[in-house]
């Protein structure tokens, strides 16, 4: 298989020299723009298999660079977020991008979510109907969730939610996206259903919020799988 080659497109020449090392030593192609415009084109030309975007560019903002992209192409954009900006990340992954990290962030944590957005795109979703995460597991086609192999009782919804987040394990799925595909779109914005289920799913796993095994929050963001092989 050859190997995935990356974009990034980063203002800031030291963060572009570290991204560099920490790609190529990974085994992946990289290839770099400074600029938005620069590196719109480049994703046209060059289809890399994978975008890394800052979101504050000088020409342009982030945001227009996801639109611009996701016009014509489905390539996986990792989007580097400075701390706190939440309505910015947010608005970000509503554009089309499809998860984030955080400055400063560690290597491993990059190459982690790098990894995990190349494995969903090479394995379609539906293509997997079991997908398991440390002692969890969870069969899509039989609608059966087992914890250590004891089968957990969840409610359609509960399981409709989980599924989801199984679906991209290890990928951030935000508010917006459970809502609108468990409880259609008018419900986009009740944020207290999915709050709600989330509680419930966790108990019925023996899950902890504040030191999670299975769910992680994405605080005001999202959710996601921790893990997920196969
Ligand atoms: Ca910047």
């Amino acid at each position: 298989m050859a190997e995935a080659r990356i974009l990034v497109i980063e203002d800031e020449a030291p963060i572009r020299r570290f991204l560099r090392i920490a790609v190529e030593s990974a085994g992946f192609g990289f290839s770099e723009a400074g600029r938005g415009r620069q590196g719109i084109e480049m994703a046209a030309t060059g289809a890399p298999d994978l975008v890394l975007l800052d979101l504050g560019l000088p020409d342009m903002d982030g945001r227009q660079v996801i639109t611009s992209i996701r016009e014509w192409s489905q390539v996986p954009i990792l989007v580097l977020s400075v701390r706190d900006a939440e309505t910015e990340k947010i608005a970000a992954l509503d554009a089309g991008a499809d998860d984030y990290v955080t400055k400063p962030f560690a290597t491993g944590e990059l190459l982690a979510r790098i990894r995990a957005l190349l494995r969903s795109r090479k394995a379609p979703e539906t293509e997997k109907t079991n997908i398991v995460a440390g002692d969890l597991s969870i069969d899509l086609a039989a609608h059966l969730v087992r914890v250590a192999g004891a089968e957990v009782k969840l409610t359609r919804k509960e399981f409709d939610v989980l599924a989801l987040l199984a679906r991209y394990a290890g990928r951030l799925v935000t508010h917006r996206q459970l809502l609108a595909a468990v409880w259609g779109p008018a419900h986009e914005d009740d944020a207290h259903y999915l709050r709600i289920a989330i509680g419930h799913i966790r108990d019925k796993l023996g899950d902890d919020a504040g030191n999670p095994r299975y769910i992680l929050t994405e605080p005001g963001v999202g959710y996601r799988l921790i893990g997920g092989a196969g």
